[in-house]
């Protein structure tokens, strides 16, 4: 299929969908002179709700017209990837593949299929760290020696009070070359064809529908980010108030609302890392600017959490091996799904979500804290919920998350919400029960 001897090599997308800051991607680039491919597999049954799906697909198509911009393609497939990737990479006459996926228990799983797979072609699998704030490997401690405690991490990689201080600076986009003619073609018709189907085309339509009681509409894609980012750090200066508005419930810029760009990777930890010290520099430093960078930090602990605890991320009795609260009542767990348990704060909340895919941190910890500790249900359900339904699924912040609120994961402190007391604090008018119960 190829036209010359020069190989290509194809770039597996899983949660990294840039071609910025992207070491796999220049890796990929330097070993095949620049003639790379991209490839998402999406599989035939999802996990994500329609919206998140439709979300998905939007950051797709910002991703599809960067890498035809630089002469080349993303081809995107579906159907079960240690058949489809292998196939088409043995099409391609591929020597390499590389990849970068956030290293939880399925990618891990999912890595050895397909590398089995490959070497039946002779074609290797080369396997980067995905981006974080910190690079795994400038980590003062092995990741099997990741502290048990968010606060010794925290300190551990401070080094005397800055989050920066063992923060890389992102990469510049690596040069590519243009693709044979026949290559791109065969890509631009897969594509067309995976993305032709019913269902994608249904959960576009759902992405694109707004809730009007939502003070927030997200759009997948790059430039969706990086307008993000000017309006909330540039044009409102809203970030220097951070630490104040964090605990929000309603409005646009209480906080940042990168996470769904984050989670699929449309703009990495240390771009966002590289504009909060520019913000410094230019406007002002202080405990907000900092703060964001905190919150970055509990991202990579979860990340690296999910890496170093395998399986045990999704286990019932967590990584700390405690019994949890295991109720297994799927009547009252459908109404906390509905919102309609009763307890308004709980249920306000809980119709946000199933309404737009998003939820703040407060209301998430409100939620998750009621079901666990009040309801007494078992956790894995609530995290399996929000995996559908938010489009901000990250499996390692989720399901650390989870683990942390129901009292099985990392929180030394073990803590229960009271929620009604909670709901009087940062809901004191009413407003945000109002607007979700009425
Ligand atoms: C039960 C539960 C489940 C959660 N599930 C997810 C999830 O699937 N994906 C996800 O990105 N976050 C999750 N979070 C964390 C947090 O609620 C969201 O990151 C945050 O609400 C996103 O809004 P923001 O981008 O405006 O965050 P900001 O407050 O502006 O924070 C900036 C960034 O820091 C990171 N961050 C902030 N808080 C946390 C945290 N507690 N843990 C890990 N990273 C954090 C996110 O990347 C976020 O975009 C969960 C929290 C709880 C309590």
């Amino acid at each position: 299929m190829q036209e010359t001897a020069a190989p290509l090599a194809l770039l597996w997308h899983r949660t990294d969908l840039r071609l910025s800051d992207h070491p796999a991607l220049c890796a990929a680039a330097q070993a095949c002179s620049g003639r790379v491919l991209g490839v998402v597999v999406l599989p035939e049954l999802t996990r994500a709700s329609p919206r998140r799906l439709g979300y998905l697909l939007q950051t797709l198509d910002e991703l599809r017209a960067a890498w035809r911009s630089q002469g080349s393609a993303l081809i995107v497939l579906r159907g079960k990837v240690h058949e489809r990737l292998p196939a088409l990479a043995a099409d391609l006459g591929v020597r390499e593949v590389h990849t970068a996926p956030c290293p939880a228990f399925d990618e891990q799983l999912e890595n050895s299929a397909v590398r089995q797979a490959l070497a039946a072609h002779s074609i290797t699998l080369v396997v980067h760290d995905e981006v974080t704030l910190i690079a795994a490997a400038d980590l003062p401690f092995a990741i099997d020696a990741l502290p048990e405690v968010f606060s010794n991490f925290r300190r551990a990689v401070e080094r005397g009070g800055a989050w920066g201080a063992l923060v890389r600076e992102p990469l510049a986009e690596c040069a590519l070359t243009t693709v044979p003619e026949s290559s791109a073609a065969l890509a631009e018709a897969q594509t067309d064809a995976t993305l032709a189907a019913e269902d994608l085309c249904a959960a576009r339509a759902a992405a694109q529908c707004h809730d009007p009681r939502s003070s927030f509409q997200y759009v997948g894609g790059r430039s969706h980010a990086l307008a993000r980012i000017r309006h909330w750090f540039w044009d409102t200066d809203a970030i220097a108030q951070y630490k104040h508005t964090r605990d929000g419930l309603i409005g646009a810029d209480f906080s940042s609302r990168l996470s769904p760009w984050l989670a699929l990777g449309a703009v990495s930890p240390r771009e966002v890392a590289k504009e909060i010290h520019r913000y410094e520099r230019e406007r002002i430093a202080n405990e907000s600017t900092y703060w964001l960078g905190f919150e970055l930090l509990w991202r990579d602990y979860f990340h690296f959490w999910v890496r170093r605890w395998g399986s045990r991320a999704f286990a019932a009795r967590g990584v700390r091996g405690r019994t949890p609260c295991g109720r297994q009542d799927a009547d009252l767990f459908d109404r906390w799904c509905r919102g309609t348990t009763g307890e308004p704060f709980v249920d306000a909340a809980m119709r946000e979500l199933a309404a737009t895919g998003q939820l703040s941190n407060r209301a998430r910890q409100n939620v998750a804290s009621w079901l666990t500790r009040t309801a007494g249900i078992d956790w894995r359900w609530g995290a399996a919920w929000f995996e559908q339904q938010l489009l901000d699924f990250d499996v390692g912040p989720n399901w650390g998350n989870w683990q942390y609120v129901a009292g099985v994961g990392n929180d030394p402190r073990n803590r229960v919400f009271n929620v009604q007391a909670q709901a009087e604090r940062y809901d004191p008018n009413g407003a945000y029960q109002a607007r979700w119960l009425e």
